[in-house]
């Protein structure tokens, strides 16, 4: 059947065809439309991927150096090789720091920050920020205080790594502005409906904001202002980013300021609250006095060089025995004459990568199979760890690889290897 074009019409009439040019512009128009709203999303894609991958090159590299720096420090120096070793690891982490920063502040603007929803513990979590608060704020001699409102409960979902981001970032400014006095941390409660809301401040005795720069202090890159900037250093992201996570987290994030007197810096976030004896959905880590030393022989599965010597460095450190394979293949090939206790397994490499290394492990005879396998990976995006998860992986540690988080993976994961073999007699 032939469609009806406007000639094909043949009534002469001109109304007709008026209408199908109409259409037809129409339809151009649309498709115009359609295809820029295409480029729009593509181009924004690319632009996010290349913030990835341009995070993954530099963190990698980055977390080599500082890395590097902790292995020297672990090593006989002098008091100048130890002085240029701890100066050296200090501006990297710096400079991770800022990268973070640029990082954040880019998928929050972009839109495509995503939170986690883990079931935390706010009482864990306001231990270990007063601790870190104490630390700090006993070295300048400044009082420092953690308190948690009574009527508060204590088992939350939501995203506790960013709630400590937020925590983080409002008490390292209370501690830069705060010469004598206090820094004061407080939680407190309230029900919203089906949900609660958390209101956190932090109250210090510093040198406080005046109106102006109060009405400048969210503006992304603005400090107080640039003298300040000169004094006291950072990106002046910091704010941005916490008032931007705040209000992504349902809250939001303000202060209170006398000039001279000291500042109050409070923000909120929306919570679902969770039932007391509701079971931990992350594993639980070990405690490294449960465990005493670790033992056993590691598979290092990994392509990068300079990581291979890293994660060598740290396993020897720990006291486990290792091997290296460069890629997936050359892993299994390994796996079927030699016994290993736990396999490293990075994600992205030449040949076969982690994730297929990972499914053939699981089909190979018992009790290969059963090997535990960690992941090492720099893309922690949200999803991966149920790809790596489904692919039959028990865990991973996030690149850039340190040693606190390295140990404690290898603790929980050797510790469940030596758990199975018992019940396997
Ligand atoms: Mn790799």
């Amino acid at each position: 059947m032939n469609e009806i074009s406007p000639q094909q019409n043949g009534t002469g009439d001109a109304a007709p065809a008026d209408l199908y040019a109409q259409i037809e512009t129409l339809k151009q128009a649309l498709e115009g439309e359609r295809a820029a709203r295409a480029a729009a999303e593509r181009a924004s894609e690319a632009k996010s991927d290349l913030l990835a991958t341009v995070s993954h090159e530099i963190r990698t590299p980055m977390g080599a150096i500082i890395s590097m720096a902790d292995l020297l420090l672990t090593t006989s120096l002098d008091d100048i090789q130890r002085n240029y070793a701890q100066t050296l690891r200090q501006s990297g982490r710096g400079l991770l720091a800022i990268l973070n920063d640029i990082l954040d502040y880019s998928k929050l603007s972009a839109g495509r920050f995503e939170l986690e929803n883990v079931r935390f513990d706010l009482s864990e979590l306001m231990k270990s920020t007063g601790e870190a608060l104490g630390h700090r704020a006993g070295a300048k001699r400044l009082e420092h205080g953690v308190a948690t409102a009574e009527d508060c409960p204590t088992h939350f979902v939501g995203d506790p790594v960013r709630i400590r981001q937020v925590l983080n970032n409002l008490i390292d400014n209370a501690l830069k502005f705060t010469e004598s006095g206090s820094v004061k941390l407080r939680a407190s409660y309230a029900a919203a409906g089906t949900d609660a809301s958390l209101r956190f401040e932090i109250c210090d005795t510093g040198i406080g904001l005046s109106e102006a720069q109060k009405a400048r202090l969210f503006e992304p890159y603005a400090q107080a202002d640039s003298s300040v900037g000169a004094k006291y250093g950072g990106t002046g992201l910091g704010l941005s980013i916490a008032k931007r996570l705040a209000e992504l987290m349902g809250g939001d994030l303000g202060c209170e300021s006398v000039e001279g007197q000291g500042s109050v810096f409070w923000f909120t976030v929306r919570l679902k609250q969770a039932a007391p004896d509701s079971k931990s959905a992350a594993p639980s880590l070990i405690d490294e006095a449960d465990i005493g030393p670790l033992a056993g022989h590691v598979l290092i599965v990994e392509d990068n060089d300079v990581n291979q010597m890293l994660i060598q460095a740290y396993l020897d450190n720990f006291g486990l025995t290792h091997e290296t394979a460069a890629n997936g293949r050359v892993a299994l090939e390994a796996m079927r004459t030699k016994r290993f206790d736990l396999v490293l397994m990075d994600i992205m490499m030449p040949e076969m990568d982690g994730i297929e290394a990972t499914k053939h492990i699981r089909a190979m005879p018992e009790p290969v199979c059963k090997t535990p396998v960690v992941a090492l990976t720099a893309n922690a995006m949200k999803g991966d760890r149920e790809t790596y998860l489904a692919s039959g992986m028990d865990g991973y540690v996030s690149k850039p690889v340190g040693a606190s988080d390295l140990f404690a993976a290898l603790a929980v994961h050797l510790a469940g290897a030596r758990a199975n073999q018992a019940v396997l007699g």
